[in-house]
C-alpha cells in the first residue's frame, strides 16, 4: 500500500508541476452552480479542455472526463474522451435516470490520488448541444452513464467527494482501468 500511494504521489507532482490550469477539492469554483454558455464559448472552452485533458492523459495514463470548473471556468461545458475521441457537451442536462443505481469507485483530476466509491443511477438520459449546435437527446448507460453523471455533477458544483459512500473514500492505489461497475456497496 504504501509503495503504491508513494508510485502515486509522484505521479501528482507532475501533474501539478505541468498542469497548473487544473483546479482541487477546496478551491469555492468546483462547489458553485455554472452558468449555461454560448456555442462559441463551449466550444472554444471544449478545445481548452481536451488541452489539458490530453496533458493529464499524457502523464498518468488516465482521465476520461473534464468539466470546465475544473480548469477554474464557471460555464456549463464538459468533455469526455473515449475510443480516442473527444465528445463535446455543451449546456448538458440529464431530464430522466434509472431508480436502479450502482456503484463505482470514481477517481476525479480534482480530488488528486484519492477515490470514492459513488451510488449513482444505472442509466439516465440527457440533453445537450454537441459542437456544431444541435440539440441531442439520448439515454446512456454502463460506463458512460458513470462518466457522464460525474462530469454533470461538477456543472452543479458537486464533486465524487461530496457524493461518496459511508466509509468508501480511499487512495487510489487500485488499478482505475480494471475497475467494475457492481452492485453493492463493497
Ligand atoms: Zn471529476
Amino acid at each position: 500500500m504504501l509503495k503504491d500511494i508513494k508510485l502515486k504521489i509522484k505521479t501528482f507532482q507532475t501533474v501539478l508541476e505541468k498542469i497548473p490550469e487544473l483546479r482541487y477539492a477546496g478551491e469555492s469554483i468546483l462547489r458553485e452552480a455554472t452558468i449555461p454558455t454560448t456555442l462559441e464559448e463551449g466550444v472554444s472552452l471544449a478545445k481548452k479542455l481536451e488541452e489539458v485533458l490530453l496533458k493529464y492523459r499524457e502523464i498518468t495514463g488516465l482521465g476520461r472526463g473534464l468539466a470546465a470548473p475544473q480548469i477554474g471556468k464557471n460555464k456549463s461545458v464538459f468533455i469526455a474522451y473515449i475510443d480516442n475521441q473527444t465528445e463535446i457537451f455543451i449546456n448538458p442536462k440529464i431530464v430522466e435516470k434509472s431508480n436502479k443505481t450502482n456503484f463505482y469507485r470514481e477517481l476525479c483530476m480534482s480530488a488528486g490520488i484519492v477515490a470514492a466509491d459513488v451510488e449513482r443511477p444505472v442509466w439516465i438520459v440527457m440533453e445537450w448541444t454537441d459542437k456544431d449546435g444541435n440539440r441531442k437527446s439520448e439515454k446512456f448507460d454502463g460506463l458512460k452513464a458513470r462518466l457522464y453523471q460525474h462530469e454533470e455533477a461538477h456543472l452543479r458544483g458537486r464533486l465524487n467527494l461530496d457524493d461518496a459512500v459511508s466509509g468508501g473514500i480511499q487512495f487510489a492505489t487500485f488499478d482505475p482501468l480494471k475497475e467494475q461497475l457492481r452492485n453493492k456497496k463493497s
